[in-house]
């Protein structure tokens, strides 16, 4: 051993040693961190984050003990990150991580797989496709279907549509894109999704060479679901004008609302027309294993393809994603064999053979440990109990005066703006009066560190979300930090009113 040992895990005492030092340390570092975490945040200005990073951000030319510079992580990132985990952080689809989960990061990071080549990940490799078949089965897909983690929704939407335009050109054009590239006719390729799906539907349309105005917004009914008639008119409409659909993205849990476009309807049109069904459900996709409410996703398994994110509603931590496909054959549109890697004479299978990565975690081993250690039967009761807490909570709203709410959630997100009762004559000063306080109800909560909400825009209409993700939320604390938002609404609009006197009486 040389001088170097330390700093790596081996058989020898020093490294070990030192591996077990950081650990216990970091471990401590967080502990003590929730033991006093009172808000989920402790706001601190951009200038002096920046002299933080001016102070602690530097390349030092000498190393320092694991005390200096676990202190130093402490000041530069305990202290002032945003804490998902706690109750009153409510902002986005973004998850408290559960504890078997932390611990199979331990083990992921300490073993370095990588998931490209079976040769690098021999046990890892087969577990991932354990996790997926497990997936398959909860979906009710066919054997022939297949899967892969991915980095998430964004990457699970894109594998989604390059799968479905290579296959319609294959199938249609005899153009194999891989190889070829696009076909003439690519420019009148056209996705149908509704004005509620996630922007990577777009996203995606741009990056594959079709352009984001190939992607037709369909829009929906009162309850945010894509309206089907719509869809089937805008269909023919591109048919007549000579354009080409090729895939349709319904969305199973749109972020802001949580809402359920009808894939059983939805599919009848697109079995008919011969056109790629993707179901986006990154959000909606734990409903698989929710106790009551699983029927909402009895469609899925129509499906050719699913989008999931096990970051979001299955408590994982970032980044933990899959993508499934209901005929494995898809994966063939993407394969390409290096000699060093998957050469094609190879009898195992790789999983670089599904995946647009290479170097990949094993983030399979999340899921399985969280699934081994909490059961399938408590995870669909915490799935139920969130879905239940939203569901109170709005019902709360609805009946106050001073809410607009405006959404009944399926899942658990929910959209409202504070109402203030101050009428302007003209409708546009209303208008910005209304959306002005409900964005500073949403900015001072989050810089007092109390209620960490998100903000979303209807119909040029500013509002406030909760996603309420964390099963430690309850119906209680959470009502009681609605009344929060509305005392603070209540007294800006006091404020305003003295100086709408005043310039009256000035
Ligand atoms: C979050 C989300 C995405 C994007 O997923 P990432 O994991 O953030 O890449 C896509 N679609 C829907 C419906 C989502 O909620």
């Amino acid at each position: 051993m040389n001088s170097f040992d330390k700093w790596f895990l081996s058989s020898d005492s020093n490294g070990l040693e030192n591996y077990h030092q950081f650990m216990t340390k970091t471990v401590k570092i967080v502990e003590t961190h929730y033991q006093s975490l009172e808000k989920p945040y402790e706001h601190i200005g951009t200038e002096d984050i920046q002299k933080n990073i001016e102070k602690y951000v530097k390349f030092e030319y000498e190393g320092k003990s694991s005390d200096a510079v676990l202190t130093s992580l402490q000041h530069l990132v305990m202290d002032h990150s945003l804490h998902i985990s706690h109750p009153a952080a409510m902002a986005h689809l973004h998850c408290p991580p559960m504890i078997p989960a932390l611990a199979a990061e331990v083990i992921i990071s300490a073993l370095n797989q990588s998931m490209d080549s079976w040769d690098q990940s021999p046990v890892a490799t087969y577990i991932e496709d354990g996790i997926i078949q497990e997936m398959i089965k909860e979906i009710n897909y066919p054997q022939s279907a297949s899967g892969v983690f991915t980095s998430g929704g964004t990457q699970s939407n894109y594998m989604a549509l390059l799968l479905a335009r290579n296959e319609y050109c294959a199938k249609n054009f005899s153009i194999n894109v891989s190889k070829q590239g696009l076909p003439m006719e690519a420019k009148k390729l056209r996705i149908f999704c509704s004005e509620k799906a996630h922007f990577t539907v777009q996203q995606s349309a741009a990056q594959l060479g079709l352009g984001m105005d190939s992607v037709i917004s369909i829009k929906t009914n009162e309850r945010y679901e894509m309206c089907t008639d719509a869809l089937y008119e805008e269909i023919a409409k591109v048919k007549q004008q000579g354009n080409l659909p090729f895939a349709v993205v319904a969305t199973i849990g749109t972020t802001d609302f949580g809402s359920i476009d009808p894939l059983g309807e939805i599919c009848k049109l697109t079995d008919r027309e011969n056109i790629w069904l993707h179901a986006d459900a990154a959000y909606g996709g734990a409903l698989l294993f929710s106790n009551q409410h699983s029927h909402l996703l009895s469609h899925l398994k129509k499906a050719d393809s699913i989008t999931m994110d096990f970051h979001k509603w299955f408590y994982q931590p970032v980044s933990c994603g899959a993508f499934f496909v209901k005929n494995s054959s898809m994966f063939e549109h993407i394969q390409l064999h290096a000699d060093y890697l998957n050469p094609e004479e190879d009898t195992h299978f790789h999983l670089v053979d599904r995946s647009i990565q290479t170097t990949k975690r094993f983030d399979a081993l999340k899921v399985w440990l969280t699934f081994q250690a909490v059961g399938k039967q408590e995870f669909g009761e915490m799935i139920d109990y969130t879905i239940k807490t939203a569901k109170q909570t709005a019902n709360y709203l609805q009946k106050r005066t001073d809410i607009e709410a405006l959404n009944n959630p399926v899942m658990n997100a929910i959209v409202f703006r504070y109402q203030p009762k101050v009428i302007y004559m003209d409708d546009q000063k209303q208008r910005l009066y209304e959306n002005d306080i409900n964005q500073y109800i949403q900015q001072l909560l989050y810089e007092q560190g109390q209620l960490i909400m998100a903000k979303t825009k209807f119909e040029g209409k500013s509002y406030l979300k909760l996603t309420m993700l964390n099963p430690l939320i309850t119906f209680d604390e959470t009502v009681k930090r609605l009344d929060e938002v509305i005392n603070l609404g209540k007294e800006l609009e006091k404020k305003e009113e003295r100086l709408r006197e005043r310039s009256v009486i000035g």
